[in-house]
C-alpha cells in the first residue's frame, strides 16, 4: 500500500471505528430517494446521504466498498443532462441580461484546518503547507506541470484553524460533517471551501460536484497530511487537492464508465477499465485507442505519477464553471 507501518496501523484502527459511525449515520438517514440522485452524485456503492458527496480519492487498499469512487451510468447521464439544461438557462440569461461568459477565472479559496487539539498529530498543520498547496494548484491548473492550461487560478483568502474534537476525524457522510460545513462554509458558488483533517475510511479526499442551487455541503475535503510536505507517503505533493478540485469543477474520474460508452464525458482521455494505482508502465486496459491515462490528475496514481489535465478536461471545467459557478 505504500503506507508507513505506523501510519497503516493507525489508519486501519481508524477505519474500524469510523465504519461503524458511517453505518450508524446511514441508518439514521434512512433510504435516500432516487429522485435526488443526480444532485447527490455519490457512486453506487456509497452509503452516505445522497445530497452530500460526489467523488473521492482513495489509496490503494482503501475500504472501497464505502468509498464513493465512481458514479453509475444513470448518474452520469443525469448530471450531463443537467449541465446541458444549466447551459441553456445561462444562454437565455445572457440574452436577456447581457451577462458575460468568463474565459479566465480566479477562484477565492477559504481553507478550514480542522483540529482535535493544537498538536500536529491533532491536525494542526502549519499555514506554510496551505500556501504550498495553493502553489501546487496554480501550477497544475496553469499547465505548468506538463498538461493543458486551464482557465483557473486560485487565490487564498483565509486560513481558518478550528479546534473541535467532534469534527475530527472528518467522517464522510456523517452528521458531524454536515454540522461542520453548515457552520463554516463561506462565500458564494464561486468560493472554494477546503476542509482539512484526518479522514475516515482511508480516504485521501472527497468533493461535491457543482449544482445549480448552492448547498452548504459544497466544497472539498482533503487529508491534512496530503498537502505538500505532509506525512502521507506517495500522496504528499498536493495532488489530492488538484484531483478533488477537478471534481468540484465537474470532472469525473478517467476510469468513469470503464471501457464502454462515453466514459468520463471527455473525448481526449483514453478509456480505462478501472483505477490505476502507484505508477504502472504501459497499462492498457481497454481495446479502444490509447494507453490508460495514468498521468492524469483524475486517476488514482501516486502524486509523483500524475501531472496533467487534457484540453478536453479544461474545456469541460470552464463550461461547467459558466453553467454553475459564475456570478
Ligand atoms: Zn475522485
Amino acid at each position: 500500500m505504500g503506507l508507513r507501518p505506523n501510519l497503516l496501523t493507525r489508519r486501519t484502527a481508524g477505519v474500524a471505528s469510523t465504519t461503524l459511525a458511517l453505518l450508524l449515520s446511514t441508518a439514521a438517514v434512512g433510504v435516500v430517494p432516487a429522485a435526488s440522485a443526480f444532485s447527490a452524485a455519490p457512486d453506487a456503492s456509497c452509503v452516505g446521504p445522497a445530497d452530500v458527496h460526489s467523488d473521492a480519492r482513495v489509496k490503494k487498499g482503501g475500504s472501497a466498498k464505502l468509498d464513493p469512487n465512481e458514479l453509475t451510468a444513470k448518474q452520469v447521464r443525469e448530471r450531463d443532462a443537467d449541465l446541458a439544461a444549466a447551459l441553456r438557462e445561462r444562454a437565455n440569461f445572457r440574452a436577456g441580461a447581457g451577462a458575460t461568459t468568463l474565459a479566465t477565472v480566479t477562484i477565492p479559496v477559504v481553507v478550514h484546518v480542522i483540529q482535535r487539539d493544537s498538536t500536529r498529530a491533532g491536525g494542526n498543520i502549519p499555514d506554510s503547507m496551505v500556501t504550498q498547496q495553493i502553489d501546487v494548484l496554480n501550477k497544475a491548473y496553469a499547465g505548468a506541470t506538463g498538461g493543458a492550461p486551464t482557465a483557473f487560478s486560485f487565490q487564498l483568502t483565509k486560513v481558518h484553524h478550528v479546534t473541535n474534537a467532534a469534527w475530527y476525524p472528518i467522517v464522510q457522510g456523517s452528521s458531524a460533517e454536515r454540522s461542520m460545513k453548515t457552520s463554516l462554509r463561506e462565500g458564494g458558488k464561486n468560493t472554494l471551501n477546503i476542509y482539512l483533517g484526518e479522514l475516515s475510511d482511508n480516504l485521501l479526499g472527497w468533493a461535491t460536484f457543482p449544482q445549480r442551487k448552492l448547498n452548504s455541503m459544497d466544497g472539498v475535503v482533503a487529508l491534512n497530511e496530503s498537502l505538500p510536505g505532509g506525512t502521507a507517503t506517495n500522496y504528499n505533493q498536493g495532488d489530492t487537492g488538484t484531483h478533488e478540485i477537478g471534481h468540484w469543477l465537474n470532472l469525473y474520474h478517467t476510469f468513469q464508465g470503464g471501457c464502454s460508452g462515453s466514459g468520463d464525458s471527455v473525448s481526449d482521455t483514453p478509456a480505462e477499465a478501472s483505477p490505476a494505482y502507484e505508477c504502472p508502465t504501459g497499462r492498457d486496459t481497454c481495446t479502444t485507442a490509447g494507453l490508460d491515462p495514468i498521468t492524469n490528475f483524475m486517476d488514482y496514481t501516486y502524486d509523483s505519477c500524475m501531472y496533467q489535465f487534457t484540453p478536453g478536461q479544461a474545456s469541460r471545467m470552464l463550461t461547467a464553471w459558466n453553467a454553475y459557478r459564475a456570478a
